[in-house]
């Protein structure tokens, strides 16, 4: 089977090529992509930010219908619709094995369609699957809608690296789509978020989405209202601006943590006093994809929540559109965009 697919080949280089889909080997599955969401790792490969081997073919964040399957599969059938967790974890390593697998160590490997490196190969008509892969989609949530599930379950990752408890109060910098997932989790456990983020627009729309929104400049006057002065119980950095990381300790209180949920591109030392760390016991720690189980509780959250996540998918695209929208960075208004097939 053919299969139409976006095809980088360069910086700022791309073409829609006809790629021919491999057979189906015992548990795999062909899935006929629905929606893909244009993730900022996509648009910094397109842009050369990320370096990675070219051609390759990317899009991590894929919803689609179920189409052909080995008879080996039960966990779906025909016609089922389903989010895909493109991370093809081993399930052997030392990091699969404890648990860890989102740090897989051999998830990565170089998989090829012909000459084309996949990741993870959503920008393309078709995608092919392993069964553990695949996780079915429940209360008629728009396939638009669940091309979320990928970030939701990053996020969910993320959050979970702090002990969050009902009633905690977090501070995240940065307002974009994984800022307010991130917040979207926080109400979940009953936790107050703040947003910082210095565009109007959009404070505005997380205001509308019932989250508050701060200027940067305005953290330091909220951490008093706090934890009775204390500050925050975690702060999580989605944004890339890396000078705000060391700032951030003067945030949260004593045994708090500070989420990296972005990389920086490019990357630098953070200028962070040792003392300020040893005396308040804060925790600083990165997080990294999400674990499958993550995953499945993001499937299920968005088959659940999917209305009130809706509206961030701002933009829709046809892979033809989908060149130009790669060299574009979302601003203001603008959230998520999300390829339609
Ligand atoms: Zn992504
Ligand atoms: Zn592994």
């Amino acid at each position: 089977m053919k299969s139409k697919a976006l095809i980088i080949e360069g910086i700022g280089k791309s073409e829609i090529k006809e790629i021919q889909m491999p057979e189906l080997k015992k548990n795999e599955i062909l899935v006929k992509v629905r929606s893909c969401g244009v993730c900022t790792t996509d648009r910094r490969i397109f842009t050369g930010e990320i370096k990675v081997p070219t051609p390759m073919i990317g899009g991590h964040e894929v919803a689609g219908e179920v189409v052909e399957l080995n008879d080996k599969v039960k966990k779906v059938k025909k016609g089922d619709l389903v989010t895909l967790d493109t991370i093809n974890r081993c399930g052997v390593c030392y990091y699969c094995i404890r648990g860890m697998d989102n740090l897989c160590i051999n998830a990565r490997k170089g998989r090829k369609i012909e000459d084309n490196f996949l990741i993870a190969g959503g920008f393309s008509e078709y995608i092919v699957v392993k069964e553990k892969q695949v996780f079915k989609l429940l209360n008629g949530t728009p396939l638009k809608v669940a091309a979320l599930t990928e970030p939701l379950s990053c996020c969910l990752h993320s959050v979970k690296k702090a002990d969050l408890q009902f009633g905690d109060s977090i501070l995240i910098i940065g307002g974009g789509t994984m800022g307010i997932l991130h917040a979207f989790l926080a109400k979940m456990r009953g936790v107050k978020a703040i947003i910082s983020d210095p565009e109007n627009h959009r404070r505005e729309f997380i205001e509308k989405m019932g989250f508050k929104a701060i200027k940067p400049e305005e953290i330091e006057s909220v951490v008093p209202e706090i934890n009775e002065g204390h500050g925050f119980d975690a702060v999580f950095i989605t944004a890339p601006v890396i000078n705000v990381v060391g700032k951030t300790i003067e945030y949260v209180r004593k045994v708090g943590t500070i989420v990296l949920y972005t990389s920086m591109h490019p990357t630098g030392d953070l200028d962070i006093d040792c003392n300020s760390i040893h005396y308040s016991e804060v925790k600083i720690t990165g997080t990294e994809g999400r674990t499958a189980e993550d995953f499945r509780e993001a499937t299920n959250l968005i088959s659940s929540f999917h209305r009130d996540l809706e509206c961030l998918v701002t933009k829709t695209v046809s892979l033809e559109e989908l060149d130009d929208e790669l060299g574009l960075t979302p601003t203001g208004n603008e959230q998520r965009t999300v390829v339609l097939f």
